[in-house]
C-alpha cells in the first residue's frame, strides 16, 4: 500500500485508563514524520477516555473515535447509553458502528442502519463493520450475510462518502487467524462490487480487521482494494502498532 490516505483504526475495546495515554506518545511522533504524513490514524478508546484522547491528540494529526453509539440522535431516557451528538460534543470525529462485539450484545442490522443515520446527522465519520461468523462461513453463507449487512445497514443513506467499511470476519477477530489472501481478496472484491452499485458507493474505502499484527500485515497489505486496517489487541501496544503502520507502507 502507498501511504496515501491509508487508515489505521486502533480499537482499544474495554481497555485503558488515563495513564495509558502516555503510551501513544511515539505514535504522535510518527505522524509528524513526512513519510507518514498522509496516513490517517484513528484512536477509538472506551467512552471514558474519549475526552482525554481528544485533548492529548489535539495538536497532532491523529483522529479520535468512539466504539459505538446509540441509534437515537436526540437526548432521551436511555440509561447507560451515549449518542452521536454527545460523542461529537466531546470532539471525536469518528464512530465505529456494527462491530461484531456490539452486534453480539444485540445490535440488529436495522439498528445499525439507524445508528449510521444518527452518526451522520451529527457529522461523524463512520467505520461500518461487517463480517461473517465461522458457522456462516462453513455453511457457505458468507456472501449472503455480507450482502444483507450492507443492504440493510446502508438502507436509504445518501452521504456514503463519510463511511469506511471494515470487513472483519468474526472468526479472525482476536483469534490470531487471518484469512488466506486469495479468500480475502475475493470477499473484498465482492464487497466492492456491491458498494459500487450504491450511489457514491465507490467513495467508500474498505479496510480489513482481524488479528492484524506486525508479522502478517505486510502480506495483507498486498491485497488490492484494501485501504487500511482496524487493529484491536495489537493497537494497545504502541510499538506493535507503529510496526504495523511501518510494515504496511510499501
Ligand atoms: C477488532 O477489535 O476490530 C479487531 C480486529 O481485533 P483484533 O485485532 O484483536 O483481532
Amino acid at each position: 500500500m502507498t501511504n496515501n490516505n491509508i487508515y489505521f483504526i486502533a480499537n482499544w475495546k474495554m481497555y485503558g485508563n488515563p495513564a495509558s495515554l502516555n503510551t501513544i506518545n511515539n505514535v504522535i511522533k510518527l505522524t509528524k514524520s513526512k513519510k507518514f504524513s498522509k496516513i490517517k490514524i484513528v484512536y477509538c478508546p472506551p467512552y471514558t477516555l474519549l475526552g482525554n484522547f481528544v485533548k492529548k491528540t489535539k495538536k497532532s494529526k491523529i483522529f479520535v473515535g468512539a466504539q459505538n453509539c446509540h441509534y437515537e440522535s436526540e437526548y432521551g431516557a436511555y440509561t447507560g447509553s451515549i449518542n452521536a451528538k454527545m460523542i461529537k460534543y466531546l470532539g471525536a470525529k469518528f464512530v465505529i458502528v456494527g462491530h461484531s462485539e456490539t452486534r453480539k450484545q444485540g445490535d440488529t442490522n436495522n439498528e445499525i442502519n439507524m445508528k449510521i443515520k444518527s452518526a451522520l446527522k451529527s457529522n461523524l465519520r463512520i467505520i461500518f463493520c461487517i463480517g461473517e461468523s465461522l458457522y456462516e462461513k462453513r455453511k457457505k453463507k458468507t456472501k449472503t450475510v455480507l450482502l444483507k449487512q450492507i443492504k440493510i445497514g446502508l438502507k436509504k443513506i445518501k452521504n456514503l462518502q463519510n463511511l469506511i467499511l471494515a470487513y472483519e470476519p468474526l472468526w479472525s477477530i482476536g483469534t490470531g487467524i487471518v484469512p488466506k489472501n486469495i479468500d480475502l481478496e475475493k470477499n473484498i472484491n465482492f464487497i466492492r462490487k456491491n458498494l459500487n452499485k450504491l450511489k457514491n458507493g465507490n467513495r467508500i474505502k474498505i479496510i480489513y480487521g482481524g488479528s492484524v499484527n506486525p508479522n502478517n500485515v505486510k502480506n495483507l497489505s498486498r491485497i488490492p482494494g484494501i485501504s487500511g486496517f482496524i487493529v484491536g489487541g495489537a493497537s494497545l501496544n504502541s510499538k506493535k502498532f507503529i510496526d504495523i503502520i511501518k510494515k504496511s507502507i510499501i
